[in-house]
């Protein structure tokens, strides 16, 4: 495939070996594990080299930014999840150009969600956001009041509910990182326990995604330790 010369190559070994080891440690299957490419700030021309180095799953935080690149590489069969903060107003561009959004913390947002996605597509895949560590400006709901979300939500027509997300605050030991994840996974197992099949759990970012995948991740998403620090 060609790619622009001042375009450096991308190679996902080194991230796909320490997910493939981490999970081997956690006596899981590496299949289990989606790597989401997390390309924000990266330009088209990045999320390209990736894929061409095998990576099919990307994720995005700004809606506009998200749509061109999405446009762009139009011709490769790639899925792609939005990750970042969604406002009312741009539910229907997320609605229709993404494949899964992992960042829903209220009902109202799903409900627009639901009601915009194009029944030409199948049902969008949803997680839910919990506020682990309560953060502000991280959004997020928390723990008490996820269960009467997610009822309301399995409930929409459009939507696949699918798991739980989160993004806990910056932790350098590992010990500490696993226990807020062994939080999430405690939070989803409770659901399944009151009938929900949720079976994602979206967590682990660049530093963090080994201790995630120890306590059962199903979706790490890594941005840096992928495309190098943004800009
Ligand atoms: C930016 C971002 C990531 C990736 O972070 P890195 O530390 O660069 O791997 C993951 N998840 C969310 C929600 C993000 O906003």
């Amino acid at each position: 495939m060609l790619i622009g010369p001042q375009i450096s190559a991308i190679d996902p070994r080194g991230i796909l070996d320490r997910i493939t080891r981490a999970a081997r440690g956690a006596g899981r299957d590496p299949a289990e594990i989606t790597l989401i490419a997390v390309g924000k700030t990266q330009p088209a021309e990045r999320l390209r080299a990736a894929a061409a180095a095998g990576i099919t799953d990307f994720g995005e935080n700004y809606p506009q930014e998200a749509a061109a690149k999405i446009d762009q590489l139009s011709d490769l069969p790639l899925r792609w999840h939005f990750i970042g903060r969604l406002q009312s107003n741009k539910t229907r561009l997320v609605a229709n150009r993404f494949d899964w959004v992992h960042s829903v913390d209220r009902v109202e947002i799903a409900r627009r969600l639901s009601d915009q996605r194009s029944p030409h597509r199948p049902a969008l895949e949803l997680c839910l956001q919990v506020a682990i560590v309560p953060e502000p400006g991280k959004g997020g709901l928390e723990p008490d009041a996820l269960a009467e979300a997610a009822a309301a939500i399995a409930a929409l027509p459009r939507l696949r509910l699918r798991g739980l997300m989160c993004l806990p605050p910056f932790e350098r030991d590992p010990t500490r990182q696993r226990a807020a994840f062994a939080r999430l996974r405690q939070l989803r197992d409770e659901l399944n326990a009151r009938g929900f099949a949720l079976d994602a759990l979206s967590m682990g970012m660049s530093g963090d995604f080994e201790a995630a995948i120890a306590e059962g991740a199903t979706h790490v998403r890594i941005g840096t330790a992928l495309f190098g620090e943004r800009r």
